[in-house]
């Protein structure tokens, strides 16, 4: 094995370096992981630039990246079910497995949770990575390495549909058409929705959203009144939403996914915003609307490898741009200011498409 393990590593706010760290030992229920391609979220940019996400404080070096996939390398003694050569996606958070959400089966949950890159606990945006061997899923051979990476928040969007109760004949709202907001709809599609409208400021959000088979789009102004676009979005749908996804997390969106679901209905909120913002509780309690939290995801991940094989998802159109981990700055920079309509943006640890 070669001894180059090029890492990325943010020191502080505005310090992503790239360097040489050893290679890991792993434990027995581990797998040690050739890294092969890791998308950049919006959580990477914001410890980028903030240093900090809520109570989550980047206070000494941390290895960025967390939505991987790579090649097993080395598996430890217990490991059963994966063998050298296996081709991963890796679930980014780890668990305790014996607390009482765990054993419960909401391990996301977990008060002792490892999640990548979320501090003080390192990523993978690295050429070698070790990681519990039971949360790394076998890509099938038609499911490239970067679908693999894209499971991550394609997760967040099963997630979510779950939480909502997406179904057969479903009739939703998603709020937000960013990375989160687009695999939600494509989510949503998959498991029955009838129609899926999309709202966004950005038209060329909403032109990916329509192309990725979005029923409506509706472009918002910043100022529109969230009681008008809700009035607005019952028109376009010809039906008032049974669920409402708020992929974006600002005060206008968690407005307006309340008023503009159905008496009865269901919002999940996935986007961060403003810690406490003003919303119409009155208004969703008198009309019995359920709002609900999505924290990551669990047990999720087979759910969006299967959507994926099957082809009944394509993530493949979220991909805007390619590097290589050494263009790790350029990259970020890509992401963070949207540069040529970005989306997604992946780094290949290996050379492009070496293991598809
Ligand atoms: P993003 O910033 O790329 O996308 C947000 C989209 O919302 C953008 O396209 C933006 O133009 C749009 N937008 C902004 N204001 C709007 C408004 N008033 N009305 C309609 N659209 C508006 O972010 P992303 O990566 O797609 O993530 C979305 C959110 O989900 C973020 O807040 C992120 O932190 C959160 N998130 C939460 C979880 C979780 O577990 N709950 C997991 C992943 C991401
Ligand atoms: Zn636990």
């Amino acid at each position: 094995m070669a001894n180059d393990n090029l890492t990325a590593v943010l020191y502080g706010i505005e310090d992503l370096r790239l360097e040489q760290r050893p290679i890991p030992e792993i434990a027995d229920d581990e797998v040690l992981l050739k890294m092969d391609s890791v998308g950049i979220c919006g959580s990477d940019v914001h410890y980028l630039v903030h240093g900090r996400i809520g109570d989550f404080v980047l206070t000494k070096p941390m290895i960025i990246g967390h939505e991987a996939s790579g090649i097993v390398a080395k598996v430890g003694k217990k490991v059963k079910h994966l063998a050298v050569g296996d081709r991963v996606a890796c679930e980014p958070g780890v668990p305790c497995r014996y607390c009482d959400h765990c054993k419960a089966g909401q391990y996301n949950l977990c008060p002792d949770m490892i999640f990548c890159a979320t501090p003080p606990y390192d990523g993978n945006l690295t050429r070698y990575y070790k990681h519990a061997a039971d949360f790394c899923y076998k890509l099938p051979d038609h499911v490239t390495m970067e679908e693999g990476a894209l499971l991550e928040p394609l997760s967040v969007g099963v997630h979510a549909c779950r939480r909502a109760g997406v179904g057969l004949g479903s009739k939703v709202l998603v709020l937000g058409a960013g990375p989160i907001g687009l695999v939600t709809l494509l989510a949503a599609q998959a498991m029955g929705a009838e129609q899926v409208l999309i709202t966004d400021l950005v038209q060329q959000r909403l032109d990916v959203a329509k192309e990725l088979g979005a029923t409506h789009t509706l472009l918002m102004g910043k100022d529109e009144s969230a009681e008008d676009v809700a009035k607005k979005v019952h028109q376009v749908m010809g039906v008032e939403p049974d669920k409402s996804i708020d992929c974006c997390g600002a005060e206008s969106t968690t407005r307006l996914s309340i008023f503009a679901t159905r008496s009865g209905g269901c919002v999940v909120i996935v986007g961060m915003g403003s810690p406490e913002p003003k919303i119409p509780l009155i208004n969703a309690l008198a009309r019995e609307v359920d709002i609900r939290g999505v924290f990551r995801y669990c047990n999720d991940y087979p759910a969006a490898l299967a959507l994926v094989a099957s082809g009944k998802v394509n993530v493949k159109r979220l991909i805007t741009h390619h590097f290589d981990i050494t263009e790790t700055a350029k990259a970020f920079e890509t992401s963070r200011y949207g540069h040529g309509g970005a989306i997604k943006v992946m780094i290949h640890v290996q050379p492009r498409d070496t293991n598809n």
